[in-house]
């Protein structure tokens, strides 16, 4: 029996309420999720990956309890969230998309705070250990508007991470910000999985899901495209690329059933696409050679999450 999902989510809905426009007219209601059905698999670093717009804060806000949702049900650490809000609240730690804080407060303070929101006694506390973990624990006392964006962001895992959840989610930890930060907060997150965390997160960034997470979830215009472990989702690009300098001019382009795309550029440069389930980069160096291509230079490429991404989103229209 394969245990429990992390998070069961089915048939999810949300269309927001119609805004009032110009002149009296109405804006009819954005519908940002269309019916949304996946599971988050418990021990999983989960990535929900879409590009702006797609549905992705929607999504993590109803998890949150900040927006309601239109339809649909929801279940966290198997706490539905209509029956058992409380509950479903305390299984899970979210990181928000906006970093705000009162800037008056110190790191210490902001940990603190957040624990008496959730009635934490004072003995329980981990207030250090969580700053000691997120490298804060030399800022302990400073005030929050003196820490750097990489900092800040840090607290806020902290202060998700306060009731010790079992689940924690983040909504575009990396948005925006430098590479190193960004190799930081991956270690901090890959650490806290480590440690037994389900991670839910969302990105942008094809990258990010693809070094990070163990499944991936596509959504576009509020619709799951796709939804895989990362290695099978990649393994869906199936085409390849061999670029072929020849040495001499070429006087045709090669022709060959089992090739896909030519792109000849009418001197020495030949660019095969062909699907790898078909031929191997040797097979078509082969064939390019029978049909009297002395090569100079060969380069390939391998499919990466951009061309699934690219390939699902058109077919998705
Ligand atoms: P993402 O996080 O993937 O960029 P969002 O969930 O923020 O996407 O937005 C999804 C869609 O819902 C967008 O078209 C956005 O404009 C719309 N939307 C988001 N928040 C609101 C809101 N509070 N009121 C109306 N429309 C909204
Ligand atoms: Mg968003």
């Amino acid at each position: 029996m394969p245990s429990e999902p992390a998070i069961r989510i089915d048939n999810l809905v949300k269309r927001y309420a119609p805004a009032k426009g110009a002149k009296g007219s109405v804006i009819e209601g954005k519908l940002a999720l269309g019916g949304v059905s996946f599971e988050v698999p418990e021990g999983a670093i989960f990535g929900l990956l879409g590009p702006n717009g797609a549905g992705k804060s929607t999504l993590i806000n109803i998890l949150a309890g900040l927006v309601n949702k239109t339809s649909g049900s929801v279940e966290i650490w198997g706490f539905d969230i209509d029956r058992d809000r409380r509950n479903a609240s305390r299984a899970i730690g979210i990181v928000p998309q906006e970093i705000v804080f009162d800037p008056f407060f110190t790191p210490y303070e902001v940990l603190e705070n957040q624990a008496g929101f959730y009635g934490i006694p004072a003995a329980l506390r981990r207030s250090e250990a969580l700053l000691e973990a997120v490298r804060l624990a030399d800022k302990r006392d400073a005030y929050a508007r003196s820490l750097s964006g990489g900092m800040k962001r840090r607290l806020l895992v902290a202060k998700a991470m306060v009731h010790a959840p079992p689940i924690l989610v983040l909504d575009e930890p990396t948005a925006g910000v430098d590479v190193d930060l960004r190799r930081q907060l991956w270690e901090l997150v890959s650490q806290l999985n480590r440690e037994g965390v389900t991670v839910v997160l969302t990105t942008h960034y094809l990258e990010e899901a693809e070094e990070l997470c163990d499944r991936i979830a596509i959504i576009n215009h509020g619709r799951l495209i796709a939804n895989k472990p990362t290695r099978e989702l990649v393994d869906m690009a199936r085409e390849k690329i061999v670029a072929v300098t020849a040495a001499a001019d070429l006087a045709a382009a090669p022709a060959h059933p089992d090739f896909g795309r030519v792109q000849w550029d009418g001197a020495r440069g030949v660019e095969v696409t062909y699907d790898k389930d078909r031929l191997s980069a040797g097979q078509v160096l082969a064939i390019l050679q029978e049909q009297g291509v002395t090569i100079a230079d060969v380069t390939t490429r391998e499919a990466d999450l951009e061309d699934v991404f690219v390939q699902l989103t058109a077919s998705a229209g």
